[in-house]
C-alpha cells in the first residue's frame, strides 16, 4: 500500500496553447523546413523559454532588433505578438525577407485602432505598458494617436481634447475582470466612446480564466504553468488568487516547485498559459506523483476548436515544394 499523502489534482481545461501560438510556432518550424537553418526570429515568438530553446535546437536563432539580421535570403519571423508598422518598414528598406507570425486576433486589434483613427477618433489602448503587444499595437498610428491606460486610475487622470470622438481597443490577454472595470470607467468619463464589437481579450484568455476562475476556491493550491514574462500567465495566477486560492503561484517548470510550499497540501489545480506546452504540465503532475498518491480529475469549462492556418505566403510556398 502506498505510504504516500493522497492529492486530488483538477487539470483545468481549456489550458496551455491557443491557436495563435500553435500557429507561431508552425511558421518557425515550416520555415526551417522550407528555407533550412538559419531562419531568424524578432524577439521569443512566444514567451515560453522551453519553445524558445527546443526552436534554437533546430536551426532558429532570437533577435531583438532587425539589424541582427543579415540581409540575404534567410528569412525573418515576426512573433505572435505582433510588430510596430515601423518594423515592416524598415525591413522592407533593408530588403529582409519577412513572414509574420502575428496571431490574427492581435491583427484584428491592429484594423480597429486604424479604423477608428481614419475616422478621426481618438483610441485609447487598454493595456501594459512595454509588453511587445502593447508596443506592436501603439505603433500601427502615428506617434500620439493612441493613449495607453492600464487601470481605473489612469481613466480618471486622462486629459482629453474631444471627448465625443474616442474609442477603445485593449491588449487581448487581459484579465477579464479588471478589463470590465476600466471599460466601465472609461464608460462613465466618456459615455459616447466607441467600443470593439466583440472585445478583444481573446477567446483562449478568456477560457482559460474562466477555467481557473472556477476551480480555485475548491483548492488548496493553484499552479499556473507557464514563463514569467507570459502576460496570459502572469494572470492566470491573479485570477485564481482572486477568486479564493491562496497558494496560486506561476512556474516555469517542475524544477521551480517550492516544496516548502506544495509539500503538504491535499488538493491542486494545474493550468498552463497559452504559451506554455503541455510537456511541462505533464512533467508537473509527475513532480507530485512523486511525492504524492495523486487522483487526477479534469475540469472541463469550454470547447476549443479555433484553428488559424500558415500565413499565405508560407501556404503558397509549401503547396509549390
Ligand atoms: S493568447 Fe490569444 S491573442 Fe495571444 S496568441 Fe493566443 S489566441 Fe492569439
Amino acid at each position: 500500500m502506498s505510504q504516500k499523502p493522497k492529492l486530488r489534482v483538477v487539470l483545468c481545461a481549456p489550458r496551455g496553447f491557443c491557436a495563435g501560438v500553435v500557429r507561431a510556432i508552425d511558421v518557425v518550424e515550416r520555415a526551417l523546413q522550407i528555407y533550412g537553418p538559419p531562419v531568424y526570429v524578432r524577439h521569443e515568438i512566444v514567451h515560453n523559454k522551453y519553445v524558445v530553446e527546443s526552436l534554437k535546437a533546430k536551426g532558429a536563432v532570437f533577435i531583438e532588433e532587425l539589424n541582427e539580421a543579415p540581409a540575404g535570403s534567410a528569412p525573418v519571423i515576426f512573433s505572435a505578438h505582433g510588430v510596430a508598422k515601423s518594423v515592416p518598414a524598415e525591413a522592407e528598406a533593408r530588403r529582409l525577407f519577412t513572414i509574420d507570425a502575428t496571431c490574427p486576433l492581435v491583427t484584428k486589434v491592429h484594423r480597429e485602432a486604424q479604423v477608428h483613427f481614419k475616422r478621426g477618433r481618438k483610441v485609447i489602448l487598454i493595456g501594459h505598458a512595454g509588453h511587445p503587444e502593447v508596443i506592436g499595437t501603439m505603433g500601427q498610428l502615428p506617434p500620439g494617436a493612441i493613449v495607453l491606460v492600464s487601470t481605473v486610475e489612469d481613466v480618471k487622470a486622462m486629459k482629453v481634447e474631444d471627448e465625443s470622438n474616442l474609442a477603445y481597443v485593449t491588449q487581448t490577454t487581459l484579465s477579464v475582470d479588471d478589463t470590465h472595470e476600466v471599460v466601465d470607467a472609461l464608460k462613465t468619463r466618456f459615455p459616447e466612446i466607441a467600443a470593439p464589437a466583440q472585445g478583444d481579450i481573446c477567446y483562449a484568455t478568456t477560457n482559460r480564466q474562466e477555467a481557473v476562475k472556477q476551480v480555485a476556491s475548491t483548492v488548496d493550491a493553484v499552479i499556473v504553468v507557464g514563463s514569467p514574462n507570459s502576460s496570459n500567465s502572469q494572470r492566470l495566477a491573479e485570477v485564481a488568487e482572486r477568486a479564493g486560492c491562496k497558494t496560486a503561484r506561476l512556474l516555469p517548470s517542475a524544477a521551480d516547485i517550492d516544496w516548502d510550499i506544495f509539500g503538504a497540501i491535499r488538493s491542486l489545480a494545474i493550468t498552463a498559459g497559452a504559451s506554455a506546452p503541455e510537456v511541462l504540465v505533464e512533467r508537473v503532475i509527475d513532480a507530485f506523483a512523486e511525492r504524492y498518491d495523486i487522483a487526477v480529475e479534469t475540469l472541463t469549462t469550454a470547447d476549443e476548436t479555433v484553428f488559424f492556418p500558415l500565413p499565405r505566403s508560407l501556404r503558397e510556398v509549401a503547396a509549390q515544394a
